[in-house]
């Protein structure tokens, strides 16, 4: 995908832009995705938290992940959509909403998540591995985006 991705929130409040190629681009089938979207699934952009710059005012709302690690998601004050959000393990990674951008005819799922919750109509290409849960260790999911990516 390209550089310089831009972005905004329904209502405008919130603008942002990523200053670096996304690291890679997944679906998520996890309950919780579920809940939050409101859908069958979430789909995101991992990028280092250093280039993502958010403009507008946030609310933030943590919760404890399976892994044990504090998830903190930012969403806009005004609308309330879900903006991005990162976790305390410090890695400096955040998930990105993919929705948000304002181009979104790129963003296209490499790595799947969460697969054993996924609804039995959902299809995935034929070059997916999916993931029964979500690797402990993120070099994992960028392995297997290279591999999606490769496999094309
Ligand atoms: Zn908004
Ligand atoms: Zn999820």
């Amino acid at each position: 995908m390209s550089t310089g991705l831009t972005g905004s929130c329904q209502c405008g409040a919130i603008t942002l832009t990523v200053a670096v190629p996304p690291l890679l681009t997944y679906a998520c089938f996890c309950n919780s995705c579920q809940k939050r979207t409101g859908s069958a699934f979430s789909m995101g952009l991992i990028v280092p938290t250093e280039a993502l710059e958010v403009a507008g005012e946030l609310t933030s709302w943590s919760r404890q992940s399976d892994k044990g690690t504090t998830n903190t998601r930012y969403s806009c004050a005004d609308c309330g959509n879900i903006i991005y959000g990162v976790d305390d393990s410090g890695m400096g990674l955040a998930k990105l909403q993919a929705g948000l951008l304002e181009d979104t005819s790129e963003v296209e799922p490499e790595v799947y998540l969460f697969a054993r919750s996924k609804q039995p109509w959902v299809s995935l290409p034929h070059n997916a591995r999916p993931f029964d849960t979500q690797p402990k260790d993120p070099m994992e999911m960028l392995a297997a985006a290279q591999a999606y990516r490769e496999a094309q």
